[in-house]
């Protein structure tokens, strides 16, 4: 295991976290069913991106279509 040679100054500690703060999402409302989504992103409530629906949903597939 490694082990440290030199105490770290608060300052130097400091300095490294200064750039691990997480920086907040910033949702847009999708423009076909309102949910918060993810800007440049498939709404994953819905599946649409851009007015069309790119991804079908769980509940639009008839499962006994392939069965029959
Ligand atoms: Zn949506």
């Amino acid at each position: 295991m490694a082990v440290q040679q030199n105490k770290v100054s608060k300052s130097r500690r400091n300095n490294r976290r200064s750039h691990d703060s997480l920086t907040a999402a910033n949702p847009n409302e999708c423009t076909n069913c309102g949910e918060l989504k993810r800007p440049h992103h498939v709404c994953s409530a819905c599946g649409h991106y851009a007015d069309k629906e790119v991804v079908a949903q769980n509940d639009e597939i008839d499962l006994d279509e392939d069965a029959a």
